[in-house]
């Protein structure tokens, strides 16, 4: 039976016993904003092999929301990500209330440089701090050797992996593939808002992506020559609204030159993009290289 913790002191004392009876036990830890998915069992799952014990938390956390974004309307559904967490192994769940997560709002922020200057940092102006800041206090509370994030989000990874590097947090942040529907779609909890048509039309972004590859591959293409054929591609479907599509060096993130040529571009790429069907913005990126080169470090 997965174990049910509302509170921090809950949490706490059910980590003390489980340690108490076996000491030195590697927990790992899945961090979510629930109404689960394959997505969110993929990560929990591969805790579960690779642990002695899986903690999930359940947070629609408000901070990294911006005022005219969906916290209010984010879909919850407690009595099936339970059912799901247990299914996939999970031994407890952590569902606080916004209270008991901040009970005082927070003065402390933390803010990861330059792997935020673009994507959703730029788009979202302060999700990250407040990501930093839920994650930071997760980590605090859970005390995991070892945490789950899905490449859905690459830039989140990036930051995460950022902080746990410069503030010598003991834990190892473990990257999983992204789960996609059996037409290609990444798997979001945000999916249920999309109508039929904006649904179907939302296969662009998996689609234009997969093309990416042998794009980029073709003699003479540039770093925006691609950004702007992924970018006519999504737009040939009529409701889609492009946020972005941008190409980055990965796992930096920093920016490449428009006319540099892709295949003399050495290391791995992130080609992510950010697109609004309706009122649903989805994401979806793609790991890319192109250049045989490869590089000493
Ligand atoms: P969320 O509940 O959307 O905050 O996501 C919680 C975790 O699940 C994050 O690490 C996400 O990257 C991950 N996740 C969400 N969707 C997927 C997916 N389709 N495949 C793999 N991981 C995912």
């Amino acid at each position: 039976m997965i174990m049910i913790c509302r509170t921090k002191q809950q949490l706490r004392e059910a980590l003390e016993n489980k340690r108490k009876q076996k000491p030195g036990l590697t927990t790992g830890f899945v961090p979510t904003m629930g109404y689960l998915h394959e997505g969110h069992a993929s990560l929990i799952r591969r805790s579960v092999a690779e642990c002695d014990l899986t903690v999930l938390s359940i947070f629609v956390n408000p901070l990294q929301f911006g005022p005219n974004e969906d916290f209010d309307r984010y879909p919850r559904d407690e009595q099936r990500d339970l059912a799901l967490a247990e299914a996939s192994g999970a031994d407890i769940a952590f569902l606080p209330t916004v209270e008991e997560m901040y009970p005082t709002k927070p003065l402390t922020s933390i803010t990861v440089d330059v792997v935020t200057d673009r994507l959703c940092g730029a788009s979202r102006p302060g999700h990250f701090d407040g990501v930093g800041v839920v994650v930071s206090k997760l980590f605090n509370l859970v005390q995991p050797q070892r945490a789950y994030f899905g490449m859905k989000d690459a830039q989140q990874v990036a930051v995460i992996r950022r902080m746990t590097d410069d503030l010598d947090m003991p834990i190892k942040i473990v990257p999983c593939d992204i789960v996609r529907e059996p037409d290609g779609l990444a798997l979001s909890s945000r999916n249920v808002y999309l109508s039929a048509e904006e649904r179907s039309q939302a296969l662009v972004l998996s689609q234009s992506l997969a093309k990416a590859k042998s794009i980029g591959e073709t003699a003479g293409k540039t770093v925006q020559g691609l950004i702007d054929e992924v970018s006519n591609h999504i737009r040939e479907s009529q409701l889609a609204d492009i946020d972005y599509v941008e190409l980055l060096a990965y796992p930096n993130l920093t920016p490449l030159a428009p006319n540099q040529l892709l295949l003399e571009t050495p290391g791995e790429l992130l080609l992510a993009v950010a697109v609004k069907f309706g009122r649903t913005r989805l994401i979806d990126n793609r790991i890319l290289s192109f250049s045989e080169v490869t590089i000493d470090v």
